[in-house]
Formats: structure tokens, C-alpha cells, sequence
């Protein structure tokens, strides 16, 4: 018996993929073996990894200037890694701060340059509601890049619409929104999200990035952190996540039976009408505390009256199926992570409880 997953990540993978992984566990397309098992290097792994960027490469419209990278150390290696490759000494970047996974982009360039808070929407109360608006950055036009987080997974907002930062790189963190639409890849220098939210498991980390910043990367550093490292090699430098990335490649081959991003976006926008319109029309019980033009499709936030009753809301939700739903500790209340794979009847099935609980706790 499945539970309805709201985790925010690791979160529920499409039931199609795993069961793919399920039939071909043992025996691997009749070669006597799992697909973990094989070399990285034959070419019954090839055709995954290659089908996986391919697969990639049409969903998203990726042009030919940019690269697809599997890369492992997570979102949190990339808070690191891009300052190592971009931001030489003397050189400053710019942050545009909107949440914990920003602050903590902020802290690893600390030890590579001088990165400037570009923007914050940092509240008195350490939280974040919103994301800038265009007229509130205060960009530098010689910053080797503007750094962002599309969607804040813990505090549930996230950019609508990308920034104009003129002719500097643009670098987002997409972790937790990426492929819930389609996605103008050329406007990023470099994208980059742990998968293990609407791609697949833990484990791979995708990067997207443009050939020409890649080869703007410093040498000095050790390959194994270079971008060009990768890039050069097809991201078989070494021995890569080889089943994780077999697990992203299933995945990838749902979306595009879904009918692609367009339609992801339509069942993902679908479902974030049909939560907020839950929350909203019960303003007195549901409080959801971000600005409604910043809230996030992916998370939903928000508090019931007292913290007992947001503890109830997540005990008896969780004995009707349904599971995930307490809030980050930094923010409190409750959060639905409502990723890729959560179907619009899911959602329904928690607003259908909800408007039940307020009817007997409100
Ligand atoms: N950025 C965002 C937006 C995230 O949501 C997360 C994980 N929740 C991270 C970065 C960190 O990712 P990882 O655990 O893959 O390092």
C-alpha cells in the first residue's frame, strides 16, 4: 500500500518509474544483471546515460550552447563549486537572498570572493515571504555572476519571473522547482538541482550549463572540480550514480508521456489552485503566510491557529494516507511539497480533509 507523499525531499518518485526499476531490477534488458551492476563504461549504461540527456535535451528545449552535467555532492557541492570555478580572487558575485537555501549559497562564496547581497527579503523575524521585486535589486554590472534560488523550499516561495540582470551570468539554484515547467534555458548561465525532488532519487545532481561560462572556469583548481572536467567527459569522468541517474532517466520518459512540460505545468498549476483555493477560503483557520504573488507551486506553507492544532492536522492526516506534511522547523505550520510526481487527486484528497478538519476543529 502507497501512501500519498507530500515529502519535500527526498519525495515520491512516479509509481511508473519505480516500477520499471522494479521488473528489471534482477535481469537488466535480458543481460543477466541490474543496471547497477554494469561498467559505466559498456554500452548497456551508455544508452541510459545517453537517453537521459537526450531525453532532457528535448524536454526542455536545451539549445546547443549549454550542456547537461550529472554531477553528485548534491545541491550543497554546487553552493560551493560555482564560486570555486567563477568567482576569481578580487572578483565579486552577486546573491539575491530569499531563504535558508541562499544564505547557505552566500556562505560558501565567502571563502572564494566577495559576494554581495544583492537583494534580501529578509524579515525581523529571520523569515522570508516573498521574493524582490525588479525596482528592489541593486545589481553590480560587474559581478561574475547573479546567483539565485527559483523556488525556496522551506519558506514556500519562488520567482514567477527571472530577474533582469543585464548582461551579467545568471546561476540558479533550481533544486526544488526544476522541469515543473518549461523553462527558457538560455536565459541561465548555469542551473543546477539536486534530483532528488521532481527528477529522481538522491544521489545525481543536475547541472545545466552554458559551454561558454563552463569554459570561463578556473584551471587552478583541482579537475574533479572543474565544470570543464565534466563537460569534457560526458559526465564520465569517473565513475558516476549510475542507477540514479537510470531512476532520472524513467522518470524523464513519464514527463514526456504526461505530454511534456506543458502539460506538468498545467497539472502542477492545477494543483497549486486547487490547495490555495482550500487555504483561502478558510482565511480564519488556514493562514498561509507568503505574499500571494511570490507563493510557490512546489511547497505550500502555512499555519493552522495554534501550534497543538498544526500537530493534530499532521497526526490524523498522516492515519488517512497521508504523509510529509509537517513543517520545516525554521518555519513552522505545516508545508505540502506537491512535486512532479504528486497527482492532481492527491491534492484533492488533502483538500478534501482539510475543509473536513476545519469543519471539526474551526
Ligand atoms: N537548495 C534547495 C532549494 C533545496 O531545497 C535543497 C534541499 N532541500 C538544497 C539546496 C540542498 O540540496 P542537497 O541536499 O542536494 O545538497
Amino acid at each position: 500500500m502507497r501512501v500519498i507523499n507530500f515529502n519535500a525531499g527526498p519525495a515520491g518518485l512516479p509509481l511508473p518509474a519505480l516500477e520499471q526499476a522494479r521488473d528489471e531490477l534482477l535481469d537488466f534488458h535480458g543481460t543477466g544483471m541490474s543496471v547497477m551492476e554494469h561498467s559505466h563504461r559498456g554500452k548497456d549504461y551508455e544508452g541510459v546515460h545517453d537517453e537521459a540527456v537526450a531525453l532532457l535535451t528535448e524536454l526542455l528545449g536545451i539549445p546547443d550552447t549549454h550542456q547537461v552535467l550529472f554531477l553528485t555532492g548534491g545541491a550543497s557541492q554546487q553552493f560551493a563549486q560555482v564560486p570555486m570555478n567563477f568567482l576569481t580572487p578580487g572578483a565579486s558575485a552577486d546573491y539575491l537572498m530569499t531563504g535558508v537555501w541562499s544564505e547557505k549559497a552566500l556562505d560558501e562564496a565567502k571563502f572564494y570572493g566577495s559576494p554581495r547581497i544583492a537583494a534580501t527579503t529578509l524579515q525581523a523575524d529571520k523569515r522570508y515571504q516573498r521574493v524582490p521585486k525588479q525596482s528592489e535589486l541593486q545589481l553590480d554590472p560587474q559581478a561574475a555572476y547573479v546567483h539565485l534560488t527559483s523556488n525556496n523550499t522551506i519558506f514556500g516561495s519562488q520567482w514567477h519571473t527571472f530577474p533582469d540582470v543585464g548582461r551579467v551570468p545568471l546561476v540558479a539554484d533550481m533544486s526544488s522547482d526544476f522541469l515543473w515547467k518549461p523553462t527558457d534555458v538560455s536565459r541561465f548561465a548555469l542551473i543546477y538541482a539536486g534530483a532528488q525532488k521532481n527528477l529522481g532519487p538522491s544521489g545525481v545532481t543536475l547541472i545545466l550549463a552554458a559551454k561558454d561560462f563552463i569554459a570561463k572556469g578556473r584551471k587552478d583548481i583541482p579537475r574533479y572540480f572543474r565544470y570543464s572536467t565534466h563537460a569534457e567527459n560526458n559526465s564520465l569522468y569517473n565513475t558516476p550514480p549510475t542507477l540514479a541517474i537510470y531512476l532520472v532517466r524513467n522518470v524523464l520518459q513519464w514527463v514526456k508521456g504526461l505530454g511534456g512540460l506543458p502539460a506538468l505545468e498545467q497539472r502542477n498549476r492545477e494543483k497549486a489552485d486547487t490547495l490555495y483555493g482550500a487555504i483561502d477560503r478558510n482565511p480564519g483557520f488556514y493562514r498561509a503566510p507568503v505574499e500571494r504573488e511570490s507563493r510557490s507551486v512546489m511547497n505550500v506553507v502555512f499555519h493552522l491557529p495554534t501550534e497543538e492544532l498544526d500537530a493534530a492536522f499532521v497526526a490524523q492526516a498522516k492515519a488517512a494516507g497521508m504523509v510529509g506534511l509537517k513543517g520545516h522547523r525554521t518555519a513552522g505550520g505545516i508545508r505540502v511539497s506537491q512535486y512532479n510526481a504528486v497527482s492532481p487527486q492527491d491534492v484533492k484528497t488533502l483538500t478534501s480533509f482539510m475543509d473536513h478538519f476545519v469543519k471539526m476543529h474551526g
